[in-house]
């Protein structure tokens, strides 16, 4: 799946959680391509182990986690840098490396649900913008002031310059998501991890917050992965779409296919179980029949099989089911589709 277009290539992830109860395989051979300039939404239940893909992939992976195998490949440098080789293995890199801390500095910016996370409630927003450029650039105060302005309005802040004195807590919820995306762009990064931005949000807001990142994303040309639990956030913002179930990738493709086309049973659930998309909250992912597994004891063979209904015996529940490629960008995780090929 990986080609000139790869800005990351995630291969055969394992990031594991060592608790005093055991060992909780949060990514468990997760692999998936993110392309330069498109976005890829990553879906799945609470607990399926999207953050922890975007944690691993900015090696800031909480204690006591860790990646334990596989290969996380960035790919800088501008468009045609694959075919250069100008790439770096994240997953080669220490957490704390000089390294890695600019990679995640200016290359990989990423927001969340809680904008609040992102800055410190006792600076001003402008000190905290400036700051982040004169941390990376050799710039002159004034000129740091003056970028962060300018992104101030690119992201929409209505009057930066009275709004650059402000403190977080003096915005308001849909602002301070404003300034966490200027802040989390201030570098011009190639990747923009976006995880659950718009979750918290009222549905008007939400909708500004997708517009404005879909306007970002054409005139700045960065990539976007794009964590959520609603289809209906994927259906309007993804080009690729990485489905996940308890640490697995069970199913990658172009938006289209997902939709159309879902192969995995656990897809096909997932998309039975929408009344309406499109309606903030009718996308939602329903419950599906069957309980989610305790992260702590996954079943053996596919992961999915106590809650599948077609599962075959004997074998889902005995053998791994591994990556199937149905196409040049499509993979499911499947032991029906094994047995076609
Ligand atoms: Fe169902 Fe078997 Fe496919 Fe798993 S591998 S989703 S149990 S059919």
């Amino acid at each position: 799946m990986a080609d000139q277009d790869s800005l990351i290539e995630v291969r055969d992830l394992r990031t594991y959680f060592y608790l005093r109860e055991g060992i909780v395989r949060a990514v468990d051979g997760a692999s998936f391509t993110i392309r330069r300039g498109k976005t890829t939404g990553v879906v799945g239940e609470s607990g399926c182990g999207k953050s922890v893909t975007a944690q691993s992939i900015m090696q800031i992976v909480p204690k006591p986690g860790r990646i334990v195998g596989g290969e996380i490949t960035f790919h800088y440098g501008g468009p045609g840098a694959a075919k250069g080789g100008a790439q770096v293995k994240i997953t080669d890199l220490a957490p704390q490396s000089d390294e890695m801390r600019a990679i995640r500095g200016s290359a990989i910016g990423m927001i969340f649900q809680e904008p609040m996370s992102s800055f410190s409630p006792v600076h001003t927003i402008g000190d905290q913008l400036s700051e982040t450029i004169l941390l990376h650039q050799s710039v002159s105060k004034g000129t740091a002031r003056e970028i962060a302005l300018q992104m101030m309005g690119h992201v929409g802040i209505a009057n930066p310059e009275r709004n650059f004195a402000a403190y977080p807590y003096q915005l308001s919820g849909g602002m301070r998501q404003r300034a966490m995306i200027a802040m989390a762009l201030m570098l011009r990064p190639s990747l923009l991890i976006a995880d659950e931005p718009t979750t918290a949000l009222d549905v008007t807001t939400e909708a500004q917050i997708l517009r404005l990142m879909r306007r970002l994303q054409g005139e700045l040309g960065m990539a976007i992965m794009f964590i959520t639990h609603d289809l209906g956030v994927i259906a309007e913002m993804a080009d690729d779409v990485v489905v996940m179930y308890l640490g697995r990738v069970v199913e990658y493709a172009g938006v289209d296919a997902i939709f159309h086309e879902p192969r995995h049973p656990y897809l096909q659930a997932l998309l039975r179980s929408i009344p309406r998309i499109g309606v903030k909250g009718g996308g939602r992912l329903a419950a599906i029949e069957g309980m989610v597994p305790n992260p702590l004891d996954i079943p053996a063979g596919c992961p999915f099989h106590p809650r599948c209904p077609e599962l075959i015996p004997e074998l889902c529940d005995v053998q791994t089911p591994p990556d199937t490629l149905l196409g040049q960008r499509h993979m499911v995780a499947c032991h029906l589709y094994r047995r076609e090929g």
